[in-house]
């Protein structure tokens, strides 16, 4: 199925100005949330297609990526690092409806606890999220890179088993607050009327048992602090900004409750000597000017190994010469970009009498001679760079 126009999905015109959009969205999102319309596929789908859509239209880069390109410039976006499921878009609602705590949304977003886990009750509380970057080389993004991250986070105390108690079951009992049934019910108003608010019971965090003879290594949290290890399976392709949701990898929760969210964002560092333009990759070869005007065979590296290109005898500076397919692959394709070499000439610049006097014999002849010295058809580096991007 082809996907919808994103300004069709939040049914704005296409020069929408960002309020417009953040109006749209949220009119949406209110209609179709999930915890308002509980087991309805269709509201589902329609409040992620909002969701996502908002996601680009809210991101000037993304939006103007959008604009640009369609949802093919989008394909990255997707197919990594994108709302896979519903936790990732309630965490980025969380940005556009947080700050302060006059959320309209607060009646519904907050219960249970934890973000989009109101219909998911569980043990404890949700242990915190971590957000790392990682650098990356143009190599290891070119071939994909299994990443081995050393955390030092809270991980569950084995000797209660995380929850906290020193005697398993017998070192809990019932919690006075809810009576063991994990939820308080409170009657509250909002703009939309009169809401009757199930919420997990903050005394037991929504388990309905307390700890009454706490574990002695963990005083009762259910945690340690360690050290752990995550591999992170980084693929072919990314870019800065992409990132890579680890699920339950970052701190245990409090008591039983489950892990948080390792998210790894890519981080591309600099190269020594390519640059990166999309998924192309620009390299610059200095060669002697015999060497231009007589033509040789020089190696150059490329992200896949050393490649023998041909200099063609009257080589200009500035031309371009293309590799095909030894550029970064494509994201989820078996696509790859292409590494372009430009040939700079060199000069010399310090020049013995000898080689002087070679030079000079060879300054007057009619062949070194520019014919043309205000030749306007060679565009100058710069250009030619811009042409084959634009
Ligand atoms: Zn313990
Ligand atoms: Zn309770």
């Amino acid at each position: 199925m082809a996907k919808r126009d994103y300004y069709e999905i939040l049914g704005v015109e296409k020069g929408s100005g960002a309020s417009e959009i953040k109006t749209a969205y949220r009119k949406m999102a209110m209609k179709y949330h999930p915890d308002k319309n509980p087991d309805d596929n269709e509201a589902e789908n329609i409040f992620k297609e909002a969701s996502e859509a908002y996601e680009v239209l809210s991101d000037e880069t993304k939006r103007a990526k959008y604009d640009h390109y369609g949802h093919d410039g989008m394909r990255m976006g997707q197919d990594f690092g994108s709302y896979s499921n519903m936790n990732d878009i309630f965490s980025a609602f969380g940005d556009i409806f947080g700050g302060g705590g006059g959320s309209i949304f607060d009646d519904f977003f907050n219960q249970g606890g934890g973000r989009g886990r109101s219909r998911q009750r569980s043990q404890g509380e949700r242990g915190a999220d971590i957000k790392i970057r990682l650098p990356l080389t143009l190599e290891e993004i070119a071939k994909g890179v299994d990443k081995n991250i050393k955390l030092k986070i809270k991980t569950k105390c084995n000797d209660c088993n995380g929850y906290g108690a020193k005697n398993g079951a017998s070192g809990m009992s019932a919690c006075p607050v809810c009576k063991g049934a994990g939820q308080v019910r409170e009657v509250s108003r909002s703009m939309f009327g009169q809401f009757v608010n199930v919420h997990a019971c903050d005394n037991c965090g929504g388990s309905g048992q307390i700890v009454s003879d706490p574990c002695p290594t963990c005083s009762g949290d259910g945690r340690i602090t360690g050290e752990t290890s995550v591999v992170a399976s980084i693929p072919a392709g990314v870019e800065s900004g992409n990132y890579l949701p680890m699920r339950g990898k970052a701190h245990a929760g409090r008591r039983g409750g489950e892990a948080g969210d390792l998210i790894v964002v890519i981080e591309e560092k600099e190269h020594d000597f390519y640059r990166r333009e999309g998924n192309n990759v620009i390299y610059h070869l200095t060669v002697s000017w015999p060497d231009a005007a007589l033509g040789t065979e020089i190696t150059v590296p490329t992200l896949f190994g050393d490649e023998t290109i041909k200099i063609s005898s009257g080589t200009q500076p500035g031309t371009m010469i293309t590799l095909r397919d030894k550029g970064v692959p494509e994201l989820n394709s078996h696509r790859k970009g292409d590494q372009f070499v430009y040939i700079n000439v060199h000069v010399p610049t310090s020049l013995s009498s000898k080689e002087k006097q070679v030079l000079k014999e060879l300054a007057d002849s009619k062949n070194v001679i520019p014919k043309d010295n205000t030749d306007s058809k060679h565009k100058d580096f710069f250009e030619k760079v811009k042409d084959v991007f634009s």
